[in-house]
């Protein structure tokens, strides 16, 4: 029987026969704690854009080598921004060369570009692209920055190299939940092959952007006319719209 580092038991019988193990089946890794934009519902994360990169590549690989016979198979890379950490090439090539884990990033977009020489499809198995709004307007109130060029462009090349992308669209009442905004949202991903997964608004921002803000998902889509058999798996909903494959 395989040593235990850690044991989770809830009787006897199963602490006897050792039928319990414990099991880390993904790993979220948070590379970068500042961020390049300023998203007004940013709860914890993009806090500063002077805090120094504290992790490093090393630590990285190490911790992923000490938890992978634990039934680790998915590795999530996040920030602030994650596209800021500068040892990024390496890294994935490195956690690539670990053995069978999947490897997802999520990030705000605007650097992609900047960055495409560093990642490769073969790597990554999706790339989760922030993007509240197509409108110029709504992105730099949203985020702070007009970056949504960069964003687009960005996708666009992400596209072309035959990535695998998602785009999560964090819902905002009064900044993109009326009808036209989310068809364009839907038409752009369908248009893209695109993943399209709705976010509800965290309860972890302030009291007054949640209660501005706070959109409720499956109300706003059926409101606008969207009438969905939504699949529940593992607290998520799964369902198709346009031909792609849209969440909540
Ligand atoms: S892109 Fe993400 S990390 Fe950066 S400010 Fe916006 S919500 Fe925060």
């Amino acid at each position: 029987m395989r040593p235990f580092l850690f044991r989770i038991f809830t009787g006897e019988e199963e602490f006897q026969t050792g039928k319990l193990e414990f099991k880390i089946p993904s790993l979220r890794i948070s590379l970068a704690g500042n961020c390049n934009e300023k998203c007004f519902y940013c709860h914890n994360e993009g806090i500063s854009s002077k805090m120094p990169q504290v992790i490093q590549t090393g630590d990285i690989i190490n911790t992923i080598y000490s938890v992978k016979d634990y039934g680790l198979r998915k590795v999530k890379f996040t920030g602030g921004e994650p596209l800021l950490f500068k040892d990024l090439k390496n890294l994935l090539y490195s956690v690539k060369h670990i053995g069978d884990i999947d490897i997802f990033i999520t990030t705000n977009g605007t650097l992609i570009k900047k960055r495409i020489k560093d990642i490769s499809p073969n790597i990554i198995s999706k790339i989760s692209v922030s993007l509240d709004t197509l409108n110029e307007e709504n992105y730099k109130f949203i985020t702070g920055k007009n970056l949504l060029n960069d964003v687009l462009s960005g996708l666009d090349l992400l596209k072309k190299n035959g990535y695998r992308v998602e785009i999560d669209n964090l819902l905002l009442k009064g900044l993109n939940t009326n009808k036209r905004s989310l068809k364009n949202m839907i038409d752009y991903c369908a248009k893209n092959q695109f993943d399209l997964q709705f976010i509800e608004l965290s309860d972890k921002t302030t009291a007054d952007i949640y209660g501005k803000y706070y959109a409720d998902p499956i109300k706003t889509l059926r409101k606008i006319g969207l009438d969905f058999n939504a699949e529940k798996i593992n607290d998520r909903k799964f369902f198709k719209i346009n031909g792609i494959k849209a969440t909540l």
